[in-house]
């Protein structure tokens, strides 16, 4: 798979390849499990699952579900409930924690990504005067770069002195792994906290979480990841790499709706640490006092020791819908599909250039598949935004982000071949 030329032999950029990749896929039938949005009265192509993925079908019922207890029950639903709400999160936790490779105890779902993520760094991110830098990718998501700042600043330190990008080389898009390595020795005992996107959000780029955790735990660093990009996405390992903590999102690749809940991970190691320094509510305290409502907090052991407030049931319930879909359809197969619907895309665009004889779409994603989701960034040289406008007359959903990127994800779960055929078949045809 590492050599570009053979990657793509098995591609043609025909209709009737599209059509037969689709007949091949085992993970077809999940399309219909979605609801898919229409434009002008016409399905659309939807490409944009990094941005906010779609509702399944079996939302309504989960959501229903809870209606219904808390119509018929009232406050009793918190122990009689069908899912009673008092202990709620342990209905989401075990399928989440697959998809991030974690043990059930090591996650819980909760609050929302930034809020998660200020909470893990109130935990994580115990600087010094000598030790309390923080590093960062370069082209971070915005909500992150506040997040981090504003905890350096929190601690009294000025953010341009505490956090610290890591940039491409001249003439790069993309970060080296090596590079990053380099960056977190140079910083040594300075470093307090490597905090990455998994994914980063703009290039699509799927860092080496692994290497970049054992770096930072050589220099005596903590190691968190936001994983907005990379959960229900690309495979991951956190319990085995090692990982200190990691925050995500539900809404983006995990299908939970918009505004939705978010997972937090962090490493049993400093789970069972019941002692660790975090801000406390009472729904983290030990589940079997909780109601006899202590006067002294008594964190529960696990990633739940961090919960505050009691759980948000409706969102929670659309996330338990969303996670059975992934335990039905599996990472590994949505995985696999997911290397070749990119591949497809990838395979597409380049073919733009080769039949135009210049580069009309640079891409700025890997094209190494192993770091890389599902994930195309593209820029469009000449009219950017207007090639991205008329493919959303067109019936395209997907984003663009200033001054000329074009977002493209072909999600395994419910896009198919033909989605990606018929999005490259309208980009041929404008900016020429
Ligand atoms: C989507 C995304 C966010 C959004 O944060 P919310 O708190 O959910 O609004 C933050 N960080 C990253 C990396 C993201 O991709």
């Amino acid at each position: 798979m590492t050599n570009k030329k053979k990657k793509n032999t098995k591609f043609l950029p025909t209709i009737s390849c599209a059509r037969s990749l689709d007949k091949a896929d085992p993970l077809a039938h999940f399309r219909s499990k979605y609801h898919i949005p229409k434009i002008n009265g016409k399905t659309c192509i939807y490409l944009c699952g990094n941005s906010l993925g779609l509702q399944p079908k079996s939302t309504k019922k989960h959501i229903r579900q809870e209606l219904l207890d808390w119509k018929e029950l009232g406050v009793e639903g918190h122990f009689h409930g069908k899912f009673p709400w008092f202990s709620y999160h342990h209905f989401v936790n075990k399928e989440a924690a697959k998809i991030v490779g974690a043990k059930p105890s090591e996650v819980v779902i909760m609050n929302s990504l930034t809020v998660n993520l200020h909470l893990m760094m109130v935990s994580f991110y115990r600087p010094t005067s000598k030790s309390y830098k923080i590093l960062i990718e370069e082209h971070a998501f915005p909500s992150d770069k506040y997040a981090v700042a504003s905890q350096a600043e929190h601690h009294g330190f000025k953010a341009k002195d505490a956090i610290v990008e890591i940039k491409a080389r001249k003439g790069e898009v993309t970060l080296r792994t090596e590079d990053i390595i380099d960056k977190i020795k140079e910083l040594g005992s300075e470093l307090a906290l490597v905090m990455i996107g998994g994914v980063n959000y703009y290039t699509g780029q799927f860092f080496d979480l692994e290497a970049i955790t054992k770096a930072g735990h050589r220099a005596g660093a903590k190691v968190g990841f936001d994983l907005a990009h990379a959960a229900g996405n690309v495979p991951l390992k956190l319990h085995k790499w090692g990982v200190d903590f990691a925050v995500w999102c539900s809404y983006k690749y995990l299908n939970s709706g918009p505004g939705g809940t978010s997972g937090v991970f962090v490493n049993e190691k400093h789970g069972n640490n019941t002692k660790l320094h975090r801000f406390a509510g009472w729904w983290g305290n030990d589940e079997k006092s909780r109601f006899q409502m202590p006067d002294k907090f008594l964190a529960q052991k696990g990633a739940a020791g961090w919960q505050i407030s009691n759980a948000q049931i409706l969102p929670m319930a659309a996330h338990k819908a969303a996670l059975e879909l992934f335990a039905e359809a599996g990472m590994a197969n949505l995985r696999k599909k997911s290397l070749l619907l990119t591949a497809f895309l990838e395979f597409l665009i380049e073919d733009i250039n080769r039949e135009a004889g210049e580069e009309r779409y640079k891409i700025l994603t890997p094209s190494e598949p192993a770091s890389r989701g599902c994930q195309i960034s593209i820029v469009a040289h000449r009219s950017g935004k207007e090639t991205f406008n008329s493919l959303t007359e067109r019936g395209i959903i997907a984003d663009w982000r200033e001054p000329d990127v074009i977002r493209v994800a072909p999600v395994p779960m419910y896009n198919s071949f033909m989605d990606v055929f018929a999005f490259a078949a309208i980009l041929r045809q404008t900016n020429s």
